[in-house]
């Protein structure tokens, strides 16, 4: 066992899963900074999910720095997943989910008077989503994503993006009315620091709209259930339910208080299904996907967490 608490961060790359395991116990929850169960709540290959004891998030171990999980986003693997071939092209689908977003930021702001200036996406891929605001909405889009490949095909388009982290990004991406952070915040190898990070780009008042897994939904709960019961195979199975980039999973109450330490207003935060046509696998892992979210229905506790967090029109901010 571990004789001194670990804290995050502190796992090295030789560490093997048995060494990983047997101090997980001494590991802090990325989110809260409380502890880790020691036993993994999801058991794979290199690697383990392990449940907070206090908010129920799970974090991913080993940790990695925000270099090594910059680089496992820039690969050409990655940057061809099937995921986001539904993403990339402005289709009726993603049109829709665009005016879905817009609508739940009505609470907050004023749409109209967003025309003509600029939105911020981070982690925007290709630029799908920015291109169907700025059609819908009339918006100014600016993208920030981890991988080059994506940030060269939104230059060719000749929109504005910039290569690398929100931490990183030039000075000038400051002041936004508006920052969209969608399928992003699983990602991030300091989550807290990421959304100081965001609510400093925003203007006073400003919000941001975030979207991520909700790991109190059935598919994670009979992913972790069928993952104790059979020791983690078939691999490729957890794999893909619990891919390599995302290295934490929140609840809802979870992402509202990391929020609140980040300094944040929390205006909305719900949970909604994915529809049939936003999943990206094949008909019968569709079909049993969408079995699954009937139950989420019933429970209300869908499989995605979508939050309208607000800087206060009264806080300090970057210069
Ligand atoms: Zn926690």
């Amino acid at each position: 066992m571990a004789e001194t608490s670990q804290t995050i961060g502190e796992t090295s790359p030789g560490q093997t899963l048995e060494q990983l395991q047997a101090g997980a116990a001494g590991f802090s929850c990325v989110i809260c900074g409380q502890p880790l169960r020691s036993e993994p709540a999801i058991r794979l290959v290199k690697s383990q999910l392990n449940a907070c004891e206090a908010c129920g998030s799970w974090t991913y171990l080993p940790r990695r720095s925000s270099s090594e999980q910059a680089a496992i986003h820039d690969t050409e693997e990655y940057f061809d997943h099937p995921y986001f071939a539904l993403r990339r092209s402005v289709s009726p689908a993603l049109i829709r989910r665009c005016r879905d977003i817009f609508g739940r930021l009505e609470q907050s702001t004023d749409i109209a008077a967003l025309r003509g200036q600029r939105l911020l996406d981070v982690g925007c891929d290709t630029g799908g989503f920015l291109q169907a605001a700025r059609q819908e909405f009339g918006i100014v889009p600016v993208g920030v994503d981890a991988a080059s490949r994506s940030v060269e095909a939104m230059q060719r388009q000749g929109i504005e993006a910039h290569l690398g982290s929100i931490e990183r990004a030039p000075s000038h991406l400051i002041d936004f009315p508006v920052i969209t952070a969608i399928d992003l915040i699983e990602h991030v190898s300091d989550p807290a620091g990421f959304l100081r990070e965001i609510r400093e780009r925003l203007r006073p008042g400003g919000v941001v709209y975030l979207e991520t897994p909700n790991i109190q939904s059935a598919v994670y709960r009979v992913g972790c259930a069928l993952n104790r019961l059979t020791h983690g195979r078939p691999e490729g199975l957890f794999e893909r339910l619990f891919p390599p980039q995302h290295v934490q999973y929140f609840t809802m109450t979870s992402l509202a208080g990391l929020a609140r330490t980040a300094g944040f207003e929390v205006v909305q935060i719900q949970n909604r299904v994915l529809p049939w046509g936003d999943i990206a696998a094949s008909m019968p892992v569709r079909t049993a996907m969408s079995a699954m979210q009937l139950l989420d229905r019933g429970l209300g506790a869908r499989i995605l967490i979508w939050a309208v967090l607000k800087r206060p029109a009264s806080g300090a901010g970057r210069g």
